[in-house]
């Protein structure tokens, strides 16, 4: 079994990273009060830890963060991203938020947007939360026909309270063929609604979304996606994605030998997903247990999970992804790679991108 001391000196150190920027994606419930045709959740609705619970998990990770500190003379930068299903309708969602703070995680919300209300808005503020994404789909008809009818007008509505109240908001949106040649337009609602910025990352066709493989954008469609949001980037509205695909857009590839990741897809190097349950993930969206907190700290799961590891070696990946120069700081998104070849009978974590316009060329 790998060991504790591995882990440092290959992903800390042997990325040859000085500030470790490091998130955990937190799924405090799986229940939630829209129906979304693209969610990557199943029908099952697995129980939920407490926020006693939830509060001891997120010293454990403090704890974790402290000892790469001290061990790899890296300075660790933590966050953590809380969601759902609906975070807000989590019992104990403040109480998280709040201790989260506190053990000096910056914190960020992923919401649906309906339940924020202006009280709820100020609770943000005054606890610094560093930013607050609101789903959007794009035009109003579009959007509610992707997250149910009335939802469009809630998105907005807390985006104006939560922006009002002093918080930064940032418009998140899923991109399929649905909303992919409406781009400009919903940057532009996003902008004129007092959103602060707006991010775009594709749709990936797992949960309820594996029913839209039809909507899944092909490889040049997703090129011409990306170069559109990439030129609208405003230094007053920031129009971003953290899509390793958009990340080779810009700048050039790293050298072509290099083994250590740097940038790209999080699974496994950068960040990890803890579920409702306690079950911990490369990615919500790849959806693979690597193990569960009530079995196991995250320190020693993050150490020691065969899966995490054959992510951080370029020798597991399959096809043109593992030869490829921009290895280092992409390796696709390995949630669309694994539910397209599961799709097709092939369940494969490490096959290529489907969606990469440089496999091919
Ligand atoms: S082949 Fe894979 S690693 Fe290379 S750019 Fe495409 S998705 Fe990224
Ligand atoms: S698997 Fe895809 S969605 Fe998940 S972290 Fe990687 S790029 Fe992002």
């Amino acid at each position: 079994m790998l060991q504790l001391k591995e882990v440092k000196e290959t992903i800390i150190a042997g990325s040859a990273i000085q500030t470790f920027d490091f998130f955990i994606q937190w799924h405090l419930t799986e229940r939630c009060n829209l129906r979304c045709r693209h969610c990557y959740q199943g029908p099952r609705r697995p129980l939920e830890m407490t926020a006693g619970e939830v509060c001891d998990e997120i010293d454990g990770a403090v704890r974790m963060f402290r000892a790469w500190e001290s061990e790899q003379d890296v300075r660790v930068s933590p966050s953590i991203h809380f969601t759902g299903g609906e975070p807000l309708l989590y019992r104990g969602f403040w109480d998280v938020v709040r201790h989260a703070r506190v053990s000096g995680c910056r914190v960020a919300v992923m919401t649906n947007g309906c339940l924020v209300t202006d009280e709820e808005a100020r609770r943000f503020r005054d606890l610094d939360v560093s930013e607050i994404q609101v789903s959007l789909e794009g035009p109003p008809a579009l959007h509610d026909s992707i997250r149910g009818e009335g939802s469009f007008l809630s998105a907005l509505r807390a985006a104006e309270r939560l922006a009002r109240a002093g918080n930064c908001v940032s418009a998140n949106v899923t991109l399929s063929r649905l909303n992919a040649p409406l781009i400009e337009e919903t940057v532009k609602i996003a902008r004129d609604a007092g959103f602060g910025s707006i991010g775009f990352s594709r749709l990936v066709p797992c949960g309820s979304g594996g029913a839209l493989l039809e909507s899944v954008l092909s490889p040049g469609e997703v090129r011409g996606a990306y170069e559109k949001v990439l030129s609208l980037d405003a230094p007053g509205f920031p129009v971003v994605s953290g899509d390793p695909l958009a990340g080779t857009l810009r700048g050039g590839a790293p050298p072509a030998d290099c083994g250590l990741t740097l940038s790209g897809c999080s699974a496994g190097f950068s960040g990890v997903t803890i579920a409702s349950d306690g079950a911990v993930m490369p990615c919500r969206r790849i959806g693979i247990s690597v193990g569960n907190l009530r079995r196991k700290s995250l320190r020693d799961i993050w150490a020691t999970s065969r899966t995490l590891w054959r992510l951080r070696d370029r020798s597991s990946y399959r096809g043109h992804c593992g030869s490829c120069s921009y290895w280092p700081s992409c390796r696709g998104c390995r949630a669309v790679a694994y539910a397209w070849s599961r799709a097709r009978g092939r369940a494969d974590l490490f096959a290529d991108d489907p969606q990469c316009w440089r496999i091919g060329d």
